[in-house]
């Protein structure tokens, strides 16, 4: 019930200072020592309860022992050439919702938790031009922001990005994202090699649980998931 009893990387609590998060509200009481203990996690949270934070604190914390060696490839920033240098983004965590505005908000608040542990938040969104988006994934990416739509075209373009060294798959407002398309743009975000590594780890958010929600914590996570 106290973020000093949670069990944090030293840097993620201190993180968790800096954001002025003096108390865990109730989701984050029971999603971070469940998904520190390394359970698959399906919360029915709404926005405003502090559901963001339940997620990414201890998904970078557990990060946060191993960052040195799972950081992703970057460019050398004191010969960074932006016209010639590359990388394949290949991020630690993946963070899908439905909107723009949802996105930004997740980035923002990841953003603030990455503070000083060596891990790059990104992120990936419809709606506006890709080349910004596209330019901040080739200089490296460990946490993945994104909306379905965008995601699918990224990972369609070959040598932008890959998803086998996913570690945390999060599906935010999962209910938002059923539409026609839903389907087939899960089976490409959640279908890939890293689904098979045991450590893969899921966690779904949403408000309400329509019966394609049920089948994907079904399909995806393992039995034993955490109901908050
Ligand atoms: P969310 O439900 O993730 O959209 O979060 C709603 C707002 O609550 C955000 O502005 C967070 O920065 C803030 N927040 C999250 N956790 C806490 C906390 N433990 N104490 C105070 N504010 C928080």
């Amino acid at each position: 019930r106290d973020f000093d009893d949670a069990g944090l990387h030293p840097v993620m609590r201190e993180n968790v200072r800096l954001c002025q998060y003096n108390t865990p509200t109730p989701i984050q009481c029971y999603c971070i020592p469940a998904v520190l203990q390394g359970y698959d996690v399906v919360g029915c949270a709404q926005t405003g309860s502090g559901k963001t934070a339940a997620y990414l604190i201890p998904i970078l914390s557990k990060l946060m022992g191993k960052a040195r060696q799972l950081a992703a490839p970057r460019p050398n920033p004191t010969t960074y050439n932006p016209l010639t240098d590359r990388v394949r983004a290949e991020p630690l965590v993946l963070i899908v919702c439905p909107t723009r505005e949802l996105a930004c908000q997740i980035f923002d608040e990841a953003r603030r938790l990455c503070y000083r542990t060596m891990l790059r938040p990104c992120v990936a969104y419809g709606g506006a031009p890709s080349k910004n988006q596209r330019e901040e994934l080739e200089k490296g990416c460990d946490v993945l922001v994104a909306t379905p739509g965008r995601l699918c075209d990224f990972m369609k373009q070959n040598k932008l990005l890959s998803l086998a060294r996913l570690k945390f798959t999060v599906i935010d407002e999962a209910d938002e994202m059923l539409q026609d398309d839903w389907e087939e743009n899960m089976s490409l975000i959640l279908g890939g090699d890293s689904n098979e590594d045991a450590d893969h780890m899921y966690l779904l958010f949403s408000a309400t649980f329509p019966k394609q929600a049920r089948e994907l914590a079904k399909n995806y996570m393992s039995d034993e998931y955490v109901r908050i």
